[in-house]
């Protein structure tokens, strides 16, 4: 993916990731670039983020409701407005634009929501508070999966990593409030943690939970138990360790202290044996910590996880509840978005390709897909000649990597087959109501097809989402409508400067499929090695080598950027903007490029790179991003990219002594 994504349904898949203040001056000059926002008393040597964004970074604030301001925020917030208006205009008479505009209604209507309390909730609380034994409360979680989520495991249901042409379950870890392990375990977010704690005592108290105060030390405790057996990010990245098929009865023995048949059961998977596992060695010792608490914790735990999931859905004293915490002080967000923000992201969420059609059919021209198309075709081009030209690889590891890329499938704009709401109910009067059906509705759409074959035709992104990702098990990669706009492409703009841009986007997710993890798919989306053994070691090696530089850089003083954790983006950004490279002097066909504002088409190339990049974030959020995410901060998805690239150098007279200056030998080839 290009940048973090909020959306559970795409943890499977491989990511790429970015976010609005008021932006100081253009975005992009006449050719789709800003030279005011440079700093060019800063060295490109030495920094060239700085030197492309530094103007652009002293004068810009990050709006008070945003985490962050820059071009993907920029898009966004545009994104945004746009949907708004369409949700704020009286609706077509269809029966799917009367459910955006009635679930739109219903997060308006703000009063109701105040009068009604923990009223909506308080039918999953009796649930678990009737509880009488673990194996009930186990079969509770299960049923929460499609509800207010509650459970210290997840289910999933998605593509058989080894026979993609049909589905699996697959059971997570789960359980933890926090952003990710390293808040329980970290010195450095101790102040977090106890924050946290206050919070779910908070939560308790205002769902009339009995001892909020003594339960809220008992639930951080229990999640931090939880914390220390979980898996880490980057462990969890890699899908051959992730992939352990078993049954649940051997479950059951593997595991023992968690009543899975109940939990499985009561999720709507009754007669599902088949399950795989993915953080294998954590599951059993999760079910352990389990079996270990005291009931009256596990219950308090599950109360508060459906307070929290439901929060933004209820009164307002649960809401700012919920903004003080999660988006404060997690993420240092100063104020809530306004309530309309907050129900346009609602409506998205829910039912977001009925949003979408609305949204492609007024903003995406029909034209703006077949240049896109032409431009992807074009980058696949590029990356073949640069297949052909690798000198570490073996030509029988190449004649896979192009089958395997000849086999690539392009998803640009929107869906061909948009998702079918007819069984949705939505109700302009109830707003939590609203937020169970969309989960429901989800939910029980995965359960219907786990016996059919895969749906090819799927979409994880709605096309007014400004993002791409790369998808393994369909070997696809896929640009939703908005982000295919200036300052990634604009139809008017220099040339440079949209290879630069959208062009370094397209190759990003290409890459995906040829990453660290990718690489381990084949062509059809299987998870089976294609690879020499002696090429794979090759790989291996130069991805260990672009760890360690990874790992050097330092956003915070002693913070690290996490190399193992970041690595398929590293690696799928530095892929990207070499394909991209190669793929805008092919479009030159031998002509050399104009001159314009004094800088060359390969200046312009970098710095256009760079300035798609534009970006900044509080640190709050930045500092939860560097633990749970995996992109590197964008600082160094430019920095740490160019000066492993030999064509940047000449461009910008980088030389010995400046920071980012590499060695030849030092600078890390892989695609
Ligand atoms: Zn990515």
């Amino acid at each position: 993916m290009r940048h973090a994504a909020a959306a559970t349904a795409l943890a499977l898949i491989l990511a790429a990731g970015a976010g609005p203040g008021a932006v100081a001056g253009p975005l992009t000059g006449d050719w789709g670039f800003d030279a005011a926002g440079m700093d060019k008393s800063v060295k490109p040597g030495d920094d060239f983020f700085a030197y492309a964004n530094g103007g652009w970074d002293k004068a810009t604030a990050i709006p008070a409701d945003r985490l962050g301001w820059g071009v993907d925020y920029v898009l966004g917030a545009q994104a945004e407005a746009r949907v708004h208006e369409i949700l704020d205009a009286p609706p077509a008479s269809s029966p799917e634009a009367r459910k955006i505009h009635g679930a739109y209604e219903a997060f308006m209507d703000q009063r109701r929501a105040n009068a009604l309390g923990a009223t909506p909730i308080a039918p999953e609380l009796a649930a678990i508070s009737a509880v009488r034994s673990k194996a009930d409360l186990a079969a509770l979680m299960g049923r929460s999966t499609g509800t207010f989520q509650s459970s210290v495991f997840d289910l999933g249901i998605s593509p058989d990593q080894k026979s993609p042409d049909r589905y699996a379950v697959s059971i997570s870890q789960g359980g933890l409030g926090l952003p990710n392990r390293d808040y329980y375990l970290e010195a450095s977010f101790a102040a977090k943690k106890q924050a946290y704690q206050a919070y779910v005592a908070q939560l308790l108290t205002l769902a009339k939970w009995p001892d909020p105060e003594t339960s809220a030390k008992a639930v951080v405790e229990f999640e931090t138990r939880i914390a220390e057996v979980s898996w880490t990010r980057a462990e969890r990245r890699d899908p051959d360790k992730t992939y352990n098929p078993t049954t649940v009865a051997e479950l059951q023995t593997a595991a023992p202290g968690f009543a899975w048949r109940p939990f499985v059961d009561a999720a709507g998977l009754e007669g599902v044996d088949r399950v795989i596992v993915r953080e294998s060695t954590a599951l059993p010792k999760i079910a352990a910590i389990f079996a270990d608490a005291p009931l009256p914790t596990l219950k308090a735990w599950a109360a508060f996880h459906v307070a929290d999931s439901a929060a933004d859905y209820l009164s307002d004293a649960f809401g700012d509840a919920h903004f003080q915490f999660r988006d404060k002080t997690l993420a240092g967000q100063q104020a809530q978005l306004d309530r309309w923000k907050r129900a346009v992201a609602f409506v998205n969420r829910g039912m977001g390709d009925a949003v979408g059609k609305v949204y492609v059919a007024k903003y995406f021209p029909p034209e703006s897909k077949a240049k896109i198309d032409a431009l992807v075709r074009e980058l696949i081009v590029a990356l073949g000649q640069r297949i052909d030209r690798l000198d570490w690889m073996s030509p029988e590891t190449k004649a896979k990597a192009h089958a395997k890329l000849a086999k690539l499938t392009v998803k640009i704009g929107y869906p061909v087959v948009w998702r079918d709401y007819t069984a949705l109910k939505v109700s302009p009067t109830s707003l939590a109501g609203d937020a169970e059906a969309f989960s429901a509705f989800e939910w029980r759409r995965q359960l219907k097809r786990l016996d059919r074959p895969v749906d090819r035709s799927e979409w994880h992104m709605s096309p007014q989402t400004v993002n791409a990702y790369y998808n393994p098990t369909m070997n696809e990669i896929v640009f939703p409508a908005a982000i295919l706009s200036a300052p990634y492409f604009d139809a008017g703009a220099d040339m440079a400067a949209n290879y630069g841009g959208i062009g370094g986007v397209i190759g990003h997710e290409m890459t995906h499929g040829f990453d660290d993890q990718g690489r381990k798919y084949d062509g059809s989306g299987v998870l089976k090695s294609w690879w020499t053994q002696a090429d794979a070691a090759k790989f291996e090696a130069e991805a260990k080598k672009l760890n360690a530089q990874y790992d050097s850089y330092e956003p915070f003083p002693g913070v690290h950027v996490k190399g193992d954790q970041t690595t398929g983006e590293n690696i799928a950004d530095l892929g990207g903007l070499l394909i991209a490279l190669d793929a805008y002097h092919n479009a030159l066909h031998g002509q050399p490029a104009p001159v314009i504002d004094g800088l060359t088409g390969d200046q312009r190339f970098f710095l256009a790179y760079a300035q798609s990049w534009r970006d900044k974030k509080r640190d709050d959020y930045l500092r939860q991003l560097i633990v749970r995410d995996v992109h590197s901060p964008v600082k160094f998805r430019v920095d740490g990219v160019v000066r492993n690239m030999d064509a940047w150098y000449p461009l910008f007279e980088v030389k010995p002594g400046d920071n980012l200056y590499l060695a030849p030998s030092d600078r890390v080839r892989i695609w």
